[in-house]
């Protein structure tokens, strides 16, 4: 059995929903079809999900909402409309719409999460009745009756572990199910979205609970790059990658499958498939425990801004017990998660997200560290991007930091940090944010041959 998964450009329009139709009808394994808002059908074109997160705001704010609301009504109505759908589908889906907008708005996160989830909500709706009008036995599951349960954490949900027994149940039922991405309940019976591109993550669920062969994950590439294609052109396609390098990836940019999703699919040993629905007969890119192609030092090579970092120097901070400790309560006690502690024998550097990080709270960081370290000199530097050179073999190899930094000269590009995980999957260069591309480039053109 397999579970596959098709993003928003895979369902943006009728055109879209009748190559899935096709990609299901070629291969009996794809039981399991998880669906994403309808995206965008061209570059300037709004996502479903964006249009609802309008409608949404627009009606916390107490301003008439009907242009948001029949813009989205519009995409699904488009779809039905040349699919030759039963007109009542579209009569429904606007009538859910306008009782979502009757509940309860006194906490906005929640009462966001509600009106997103309607778009994959609806798109599993609607494809499944599509599936039907073609004559195959599909059925629309929703999670609540399932038993997707996650936490309860508006647009960041984390599944819980019981879900993966509830779920495993879905390997008895007859035909085609058609579930829809994004969302789960809390065990309160209170829906939750994941975070922002979640439909993958209940992919990788659904893989996982059913003990899949395969979860193959449909968007609009080829394959995985081994670099950003907006900044090299024809860059080298990833055929085998593992679960590790791509978290590696996955964290430090590449979107094309989110980070997320990896876990459940990990841990339960499940192949992942990133395939293109515009050309499902390319390969795609296998995600896997181990790869064949080991000989391959380096995979890909990825860079993500909005990183700041807090450096510290205090002579014979090595000799002072309990000084790291201090530091990481004090981040701990500012509800500030780290991402990197870079080190020297005395001094550290911590880097964050920008986004955890305002003015007011680097303020407070600042004097604390001042008041309670001692330290002897604090500095904090913002708009960083994080540049990683990512491969398995790297461990095996000799001279890729060498090749890496010579490549980064090259570029005119100053190294503000240095960072190899004790893991030897990545190298991180912490560069200011407007050096990046210009040192993804020259990393590219060093470990990928293309000069
Ligand atoms: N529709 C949601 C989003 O745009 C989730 C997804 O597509 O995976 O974030």
């Amino acid at each position: 059995m397999k579970v596959a998964k098709f993003g928003g450009t895979s369902m943006a329009s009728a055109g879209q929903f009748q190559k899935v139709y096709e990609i299901i009808q070629a291969d009996p394994e794809r039981k399991i079809i998880v669906v994403s808002a309808p995206g965008k059908r061209y570059k300037e074109d709004t996502k479903v999900t964006d249009l609802l997160i309008a409608l949404a705001t627009q009606y916390l704010e107490h301003r008439e909402a009907e242009t948001e609301l029949q813009q989205v009504v519009n995409r699904y109505r488009e779809i039905a409309d040349e699919l030759q759908l039963d007109g009542l589908i579209i009569e429904r889906i606007t009538a859910d719409l306008r009782d979502l907008l009757k509940l309860d708005t006194s906490n906005p996160d929640r009462f966001l999460d509600a009106v997103k989830a309607a778009g994959e909500d609806n798109s599993a709706k609607l494809f499944a009745a599509f599936l039907q009008s073609k004559g195959l036995d599909a059925h629309y599951v929703n999670p609540k009756e399932a038993g997707l349960l996650v936490s309860d954490e508006p647009g960041n949900a984390q599944v819980l572990p019981e879900s993966y027994e509830n779920l495993h149940a879905l390997r008895e039922r007859k035909g085609l199910i058609v579930f829809p991405g994004f969302f789960g309940f809390s065990p309160d019976g209170v829906l939750v979205t994941f975070s922002r591109g979640g439909s993958d993550i209940t992919g990788s669920i659904l893989a996982a609970a059913v003990k899949a062969e395969l979860y193959e994950n449909f968007t609009d590439v080829d394959s995985v790059y081994s670099v950003n294609p907006n900044l090299v052109s024809n860059p080298k396609e990833i055929k085998e990658i593992t679960y590790r390098e791509m978290r590696e990836l996955s964290y430090a940019g590449f979107s094309v499958f989110h980070e997320d999703a990896l876990l459940p699919a990990f841990s339960a040993g499940i192949p992942v498939c990133v395939k293109n629905t515009n050309n499902p007969d390319a390969p795609g890119t296998m995600i896997v425990s181990e790869r064949h192609s080991a000989a391959e030092t380096v995979i890909g090579i990825a860079s993500d801004d909005g990183f700041c970092s807090i450096y510290m120097s205090k002579y014979l901070m090595n000799r002072e017990i309990g000084f790291g400790r201090k530091v990481f309560q004090i981040l701990e006690e500012e509800g500030i998660s780290y991402e990197h502690t870079p080190s020297g024998i005395d001094n550290i550097s911590v880097i964050i997200r920008d986004t955890n990080f305002d003015v007011e709270k680097e303020k407070r960081i600042e004097a604390r560290i001042k008041n309670e370290l001692k330290v002897d000199d604090i500095a904090i530097e913002r708009n960083l991007a994080l540049v990683m050179i990512v491969g398995e073999g790297m461990r095996r190899s000799i001279g890729v930091s060498a090749r890496a930094t010579a490549a980064l000269a090259k570029a005119n590009v100053n190294i503000e940090m240095i960072n190899q995980g004790s893991s030897e999957v990545s190298m991180m260069f912490g560069v200011k944010a407007h050096d990046a591309d210009f040192a993804v480039v020259s990393l590219y053109n060093e470990f990928f041959g293309n000069k």
